[in-house]
């Protein structure tokens, strides 16, 4: 575990050896960054067998507390993270972008496993999706079938990194414009993205031709 003074410590400002265990300088950006990658929150829901991980994940061998990301959340609207971990099929991508519109931001998604990067063994299958980000953005891609708890680990500490790059001035959702919920995709005989409308309106009327 590293010293939470030096985490937050700005390596361009020095401060003199005497004062360092009392004084930081440190960046809006640094501590607004060091806030939310230390308490990420999880929401509590699997989809398969890459979900019997992400649980031997959450339990004590593993101890996800370590990264304050222990706090899996039952309801979207408390949680920072989606972990899709699983297979996706048609039947439930509606319900899994529904959740993800119901998240604040800011929130992320990993996509755990064969299945959710990319459909996994099940591509190409009558009732699965070919990856999670068909349709909504993801963040990181754990690979593995599944992956293994430190494989989580890994994609954990790698979002991170990323959230440790971000700057409170260019983050997405304090743009203007920013926060229109991804349309949900219909469930018919096959799934309809409804992002697709005119692309699918033109096939039809060169089909019907
Ligand atoms: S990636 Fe493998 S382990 Fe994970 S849900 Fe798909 S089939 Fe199961």
């Amino acid at each position: 575990m590293t010293d939470p003074m030096q985490d937050l410590q700005d390596p361009n400002l020095p401060v003199p050896d005497e004062l360092k265990s009392n004084i930081v300088i440190t960046s809006i950006d640094k501590i607004y960054n060091w806030g939310r990658r230390s308490a990420i929150w999880p929401m509590m829901f699997g989809l398969a067998c890459c979900a019997i991980e992400m649980i031997c994940t959450a339990a004590s061998r593993y101890d996800l507390a370590r990264f304050g990301m222990e706090v899996m959340r039952p309801s979207p609207r408390q949680s920072d993270l989606m972990i899709v971990s699983g297979t996706v099929t048609k039947k439930m991508i509606p319900v899994i972008v529904r959740l993800y519109n119901q998240m604040p931001e800011p929130k992320y998604v990993m996509a755990m496993g064969a299945c959710a990067s990319g459909g996994g063994p099940f591509k190409e299958g009558y009732n699965v999706v070919s990856g999670v980000d068909k349709f909504i953005p993801v963040d990181v891609y754990v690979p593995g079938c599944p992956p293994t708890p430190q494989a989580l680990l890994n994609g954990l500490m790698k979002l991170q990194e990323k959230i440790d790059k971000q700057s409170i001035l260019s983050v997405p959702w304090y743009q203007p414009g920013n926060g229109d919920p991804v349309p949900i995709p219909l469930l018919g005989p096959d799934l309809i993205d409804l992002r697709q409308l005119p692309a699918i309106r033109q096939h039809a009327h060169k089909e019907k031709a």
